[in-house]
């Protein structure tokens, strides 16, 4: 947790400019121009019960969080240390309670999958982060998926490539509004559903994760410096599996609102 002041930002990038070693993030900042000819937009997630907004700066999601799931993707649980890949912000799309969102099948995929996960988000960042500080990071959490197109992640990893492809895509990152944590509390443990056409297909619990949302914040933040609008994908059970045209998908976290998406 930090506050950048734009004199310090300047004073900053001047040292980076006359030679210092540091400040070259910075100095992308500082240069930023006040003019632009085009807008991009920024991604934002409704807060629930509150007219706000939830800035999203980046989004993470942790990879083989279940032992089962682990085991099914075809490695050892008890080994591997967690891991991560980014989604891009813009690939959020919200999924309003009590409404059936229209989510459009992807382009070039044949085995197009659901993953149900705990989407941490924070509102403090830092690094080195202890585990039994981490939760004060912590902003909210809703229910999300991280859709996949598993066929062309399945053929980047056998070549030993990026996944971008099978897992940044546009609309891969489905959520709910956020649930603030002073209302809803910290998530240990807890029914995790997924349903397609009313039949259960993933179904397990929170505390069967590996590694947990405090411990997954403190890894994160050894790797990458956390900055307030992270939000976290923790990682989904096992039993994921391939969606077509027409299903709809309900997924489910106990104490927290439902989503319910059309793959159209
Ligand atoms: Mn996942």
């Amino acid at each position: 947790m930090r506050t950048i002041r734009r004199r310090d930002v300047l004073k900053t990038a001047a040292a980076a400019v006359a030679g210092g070693a540091a400040g070259n993030a910075l100095l992308a900042q500082a240069q930023a121009p006040q003019r632009t000819p085009f807008t991009v937009a920024a991604t934002f997630i409704p807060i629930a019960g509150s007219g706000e907004f939830f800035p999203v700066r980046r989004i993470y999601c942790i990879g083989r969080n279940y032992a089962a799931h682990a085991r099914e993707m075809g490695s050892d649980p008890t080994r591997e240390p967690p891991f991560f890949f980014q989604k891009p912000t813009d690939a959020i799309q919200i999924a309003p309670p009590g409404e059936t969102i229209d989510h459009p099948y992807p382009t070039l995929t044949k085995n197009y999958h659901y993953e149900v996960e705990l989407v941490a988000a924070l509102a403090k960042g830092g690094r080195d982060i202890p585990v039994e500080r981490a939760l004060e990071l912590v902003f909210g959490y809703t229910v999300g998926l991280d859709m996949t197109r598993r066929d062309l992640q399945r053929a980047m990893g056998d070549e030993k490539k990026p996944w971008e492809i099978g897992k940044s895509f546009d609309r891969s990152a489905v959520l709910g509004p956020l649930q603030p944590s002073s209302k809803v509390g910290h998530f240990a443990q807890g029914v995790i559903w997924l349903k397609v056409n009313g039949q259960t297909k993933q179904n397990a619990n929170l505390n069967q994760m590996i590694w947990n949302v405090a411990e997954q914040v403190s890894n994160l933040s050894r790797a990458f410096e956390l900055m307030p609008g992270d939000i976290i994908y923790s990682g989904t059970p096992e039993n994921v599996g391939p969606v077509v045209k027409g299903d709809i998908m309900d997924a489910h976290i106990d104490g927290l609102p439902d989503l319910r998406v059309k793959v159209v």
